[in-house]
């Protein structure tokens, strides 16, 4: 248990009164944070889970953390209006039910909010993650003040979430705002969903450590000594480093990355015409080195007036996205109600 990934975190007043549980279940590990109404996170941990984490697993460990967390930050039962989690899969947002997990087996069709209901004894939401990352960083992040967002999350998978005059996207059957299987390239390399050429598969962690592997092959600069180092274990951080050490072969590969992905944004803009575009994720670590080639592609394929309107920015609230989204999900149906 850590709270070293609240890259943000920051100390809340004892006066806060209302706490959700936000949930972001990375399929391996569970981050899970006390969550305000302000987006402030008080108290984290991540927990590392069996492979695969089934339901069952999967409640424990969240009435544990919950448990451990409220008293941690010494909040009362009361104090907690409810639990949100985003799962990597679709999601009957509606019923609470998550349908299937994208790389986790054991989970279809589990009515995952009723059984955290009846165990934590408090409202439960469940969403698809990419959307809670949409809903974080709209209502706290680098989306405030959006009318017409779309979001992307960059990593093993690619991730969107749309927010449409101020309304969650999910579509017919919540696959809405599926950016990351929308095929730029028929002929492209194969992607985790079976099909080829996705932007997942241009873009994805895959893409870029199969790009760097090209890159390591022809190159002698600090790419080579970082993956040495690591004793071959290549990430898109290394690849991060090796860009900004002047390698060359480094930069190529986030060059190629930022072509694809503002390829991508093209079709979106011109689909949606959105007033802003958030880019998180880990991946989005490479940002400055994929930005120029991302902002041209973006102009060279996008209608002139798609593009002008779409401001694209980095995301703000890293890797607390999740968390702080799936809090979102419990405040807007208090101001609903
Ligand atoms: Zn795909």
């Amino acid at each position: 248990v850590s709270d070293t990934f609240l890259d943000g975190f920051r100390k809340v007043a004892m006066s806060d009164k209302r706490w959700a549980v936000g949930v972001d279940f990375g399929g391996t590990n569970l981050k899970v944070g006390l969550v305000n109404a302000a987006g402030r996170v008080r108290a984290a941990a991540v927990l590392p889970v069996g492979r695969p984490c089934g339901p069952a697993e999967f409640l424990d460990a969240v009435e544990a953390a919950a448990g451990a967390l409220m008293r941690r930050a010494r909040l009362p039962a009361g104090s907690l209006r409810g639990v949100g989690v985003g799962a990597p899969g679709p999601v009957d947002a509606r019923r609470g039910i998550v349908r299937t997990l994208v790389n986790v087996a054991g989970w279809r069709e589990v009515p995952l909010a009723r059984r955290l209901e009846r165990r934590l004894g408090c409202r439960a939401r469940v969403e698809n993650d990419a959307n809670l990352v949409a809903l974080g960083e709209w209502r706290y992040g680098a989306g405030r003040g959006s009318r017409q967002l779309v979001c992307l999350t960059l990593g093993t998978g690619v991730g969107g979430g749309l927010i449409l005059e101020g309304r969650l996207q999910r579509g017919a059957s919540g696959a809405a705002g599926e950016i990351g299987h929308v095929v730029v390239d028929p002929g492209g390399p194969r992607c985790g969903c079976g099909r080829r050429g996705c932007l997942e598969a241009h873009v994805g962690t895959a893409a870029i450590l199969r790009l760097a592997r090209r890159a390591l092959r022809n190159g002698r600069g600090p790419l080579r000594r970082l993956a040495v180092q690591a004793c071959g274990e290549l990430s898109p951080a290394l690849v991060s480093k090796a860009a900004a050490a002047g390698d060359a072969g480094a930069r190529r590969v986030w060059e190629e990355i930022g072509r694809w992905l503002g390829l991508g944004l093209a079709g979106v803009a011109n689909l949606l015409n959105p007033d802003r575009i958030v880019i998180g994720g880990g991946v989005a670590g490479g940002w400055r080195f994929f930005e120029p080639a991302m902002r041209r592609a973006l102009a060279a394929h996008a209608l002139p007036a798609a593009a002008r309107s779409a401001r694209v920015v980095r995301g703000e609230l890293g890797n607390r996205a999740g968390i702080v989204g799936a809090a979102v999900l419990l405040w807007r149906e208090n101001q609903k109600a």
